[in-house]
């Protein structure tokens, strides 16, 4: 069945249905199970697991204990170029700011690569805004290219692309795909998105399977938190990942739940998530997919990502600067802004101090069989 299909079967009235006739049998039963279905994903995150979110909580230590030790791997975006025909209405690049734009040349990101790469950082995480014409695709495979030099697997936040360009950059040494639905909620998402090439919920929606049938190994998906109901579009999520998961069962699949932090004070939030519901839906992601990576943002707090160490955080960037050349010139603007300021030594040694092992490198594309 087509992934839009799929999605279909989980309205949000369905969602609110099954929550509010959730009990607390129900929950139990999904703590203790070894394959969770959606409705036990979401016994985990209706109000009937609340008082247990403890117990949710031990259980997703040693799932995550289980099958990922106590390593983080460390990694961190590099921005090349804020030029963007986009509108999103959440966002500070978005082509409705008047603002100062930036865009690096191959050079300059050889030398935002550098430095990045003299903190210990092996794995790159490489943005752009959507603007074709600037940021085009040989533009790209210039920048990945640059960035396969100095680091162990690039990956790329991008815009998407169709199957011919995540081909080219798979081919380059790009290795791993980010990409957000924002919201899945599709009346909702052309309010948020009503201009630019990523207006087009369907061909954003089928990006991650692009890459993945376009040469790249790994892919991260996942919502914006604070656009649209934040369980519905979990239960998106999940689907999604199992869409992912059955079709391409070689692929590294992982999750990250980023939460609205926009840097203009403007933008509202219609659909705020506060910690708690935060933490329980790490706890039920983490319940659902425990083999599964699961990314915690610079747009969380220290005491925050820390806490979620031992719930089911596996990744977390350091050293993060959200503007294009932020780590060789200091006078661009970020995207959002970030809570969490740690240095990668910072972060390497809270880490250590915690009980947890650093990992700056875990996978390297050189060596990979063919
Ligand atoms: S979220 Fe991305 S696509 Fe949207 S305006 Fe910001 S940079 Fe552009």
């Amino acid at each position: 069945m087509a992934l839009q299909e799929l999605l279909k079967e989980w309205p949000e009235i369905r969602v609110a249905e099954t929550l509010a006739s959730t009990t607390e049998q129900r929950v139990l039963g999904a703590i203790s199970k070894d394959i969770l279905t959606i409705e036990d994903f979401l016994a985990l995150l209706s109000p009937a697991a609340l008082p247990h979110l403890e117990t949710i909580a031990e259980r997703a230590n040693a799932l995550t204990r289980r099958h990922f030790g106590n390593s983080i791997l460390i990694f961190t975006p590099i921005y090349i170029s804020d030029f963007c025909e986009n509108g999103c209405t959440y966002c500070s690049f978005s082509s409705k700011h008047h603002m100062k734009r930036h865009h690096l040349s191959i050079a300059e990101i050889e030398l935002e690569a550098k430095l990045i790469s003299e903190t210990g950082i092996r794995h790159i995480l490489m943005l752009t805004g959507e603007a074709p014409k600037k940021a085009n695709i040989i533009y790209l495979q210039d920048a990945v290219s640059v960035l396969k030099r100095y680091f162990s697997a690039p990956a790329i936040e991008i815009y998407a692309l169709d199957s011919d360009g995540y081909a080219k950059l798979a081919a380059c040494g790009a290795d791993a795909l980010t990409i957000y639905q924002e919201t899945y909620n599709r009346e909702l998402y052309p309010a948020y998105h009503p201009a630019g090439p990523k207006a087009d919920y369907d061909f954003r929606l089928e990006a991650p399977e692009r890459a993945l049938s376009n040469g790249f190994r790994a892919v991260t998906i996942g919502p914006l938190l604070g656009l649209a109901d934040r369980i519905t579009d979990a239960v998106s999520t999940a689907i999604h990942l199992d869409y992912l998961q059955n079709k391409y069962s070689a692929a590294e699949l992982s999750v990250s739940l980023p939460r609205i932090r926009p840097i203009n004070q403007d933008i509202s939030i219609r659909y705020p998530v506060h910690d708690r519901e935060f933490v329980q839906m790490i706890l039920a992601f983490r319940l659902l997919k425990p083999h599964m990576g699961l990314t915690v943002s610079t747009r969380e707090s220290k005491s925050m990502r820390n806490a979620l160490l031992r719930l089911g955080a596996t990744k977390m960037s350091a050293g993060v600067s959200t503007a294009v050349g932020g780590h060789s010139a200091k006078e661009t603007s970020g995207q959002f802004e970030i809570d969490d300021s740690r240095s990668v030594d910072e972060m390497k040694n809270d880490l250590l101090n915690l009980g947890f092992q650093p990992v700056m490198h875990d996978w390297n594309h050189r060596f990979s069989l063919e």
